[in-house]
């Protein structure tokens, strides 16, 4: 079974990608996109491998054999190039960009494909897309550049329109549990799946990290301050060692089912059903300008998140301003 095999909902977007190969006309700059916990990183990887291989099975995957494909095993094929952040979190620099396109200016070794992974591609600060559009706009030959992204708005509508897009769809929910059920054993899929957006790999990767009850500890932590119980920097000392911002992503959610639930006086259609009755209780205590202040708050930390910002503070933050029973 190939990475695609074993991911079903990738299977549709593989075959035509497979397809143009093999009539070789395989375009010279792909955009993959899709929201994360879809494994567009597995994706572009499988498509990189099956571009530099060089006996490909019938034409659709890589053969895992030859030359090509034990050197891209290896981490060793001369014509494969990612280029990521250099840090977590930071921005891909223009100098990384410029390296790469004198890189793909050389003809390939192998003689085949030059084949180039830029991953997150939302994160080229401007230099860095101005330099890239360029390449762009100048392909060499037999060259494929690859971007991928789960925010492809955030991409300049030049870089966009230059790339054939490749969305990887979220699957039919049957699919995602019947998926879901050969991985992990929980009686609680249909709730990781609606935490996840319905994306079974972040799924998968919520379910095996017990999320669930630490969802409840997080969320207990927020109703502990409320209560004058807990120190919100003791709280926001633990939250900034989240690698991803787990913390603030789940309030951020929180405080739009708080307003939801605000709003529309009841709890259906919230996003965190395995909550339901503690944000019911806490919506109707808080107050929704507070609520929205938060939310505001909580969206510009994390847009700033990438910027190198220091985490515990801006958590700090956050949850000093977190209201308080005034009684
Ligand atoms: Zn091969």
């Amino acid at each position: 079974m190939t990475v695609i095999e074993n991911h079903p909902w990738l299977i549709p977007p593989w075959e035509r990608l497979a397809a143009a190969a093999r009539q070789r006309r395989f375009p010279h700059a792909l955009l993959i996109s899709g929201q994360s916990g879809l494994g567009k990183a597995a994706f572009a990887d499988e498509l990189a491998r099956f571009l530099l291989c060089e006996t490909p099975v019938k034409g659709a995957a890589a053969c895992r054999r030859c030359t090509g494909c034990n050197l891209f095993a290896a981490g060793n094929h001369p014509d494969f190039y990612t280029v990521s952040p250099e840090k977590d979190g930071s921005a891909i620099k223009v100098d990384q960009v410029r390296r790469l396109s004198e890189d793909l200016a050389m003809s390939s070794h192998g003689g085949g494909f030059k084949v180039a992974i830029l991953d997150p591609a939302d994160s080229m600060n401007i230099n860095a897309a101005n330099s890239l559009l360029k390449t762009l706009e100048e392909p060499t030959d037999n060259t494929v550049l690859v971007l991928v992204s789960a925010n492809p708005g955030r991409l300049p509508a030049t870089v966009r329109s230059r790339c054939q897009q490749v969305r990887i769809p979220v699957p039919e929910q049957n699919m995602a549990v019947a998926w879901l059920k050969q991985q992990v054993d929980t009686d609680q899929l249909d709730v990781y799946l609606s935490l996840a957006n319905q994306a079974p790999l972040r799924a998968l990767q919520l379910a095996q990290g017990n999320a669930l009850e630490e969802r409840a500890r997080r969320f207990q932590a927020l109703v502990g301050i409320y209560q004058g119980r807990q120190d919100p920097i003791a709280v926001a000392a633990s939250w900034s060692k989240d690698e991803d911002l787990t913390g603030l992503r789940w309030l951020r959610e929180w405080l739009m089912d708080l307003l939801r639930i605000r709003l529309t006086g009841d709890s259906r259609g919230i996003h965190g059903i395995d909550l339901a009755e503690g944000l019911q209780a806490l919506a109707l205590q808080m107050d929704c300008r507070v609520m929205f202040g938060q939310l505001d708050s909580v969206n510009r930390a994390l847009q700033m998140a990438g910027s190198g910002i220091n985490r515990q503070l801006m958590t700090e933050d956050i949850l000093l301003a977190w209201p308080a029973r005034t009684s």
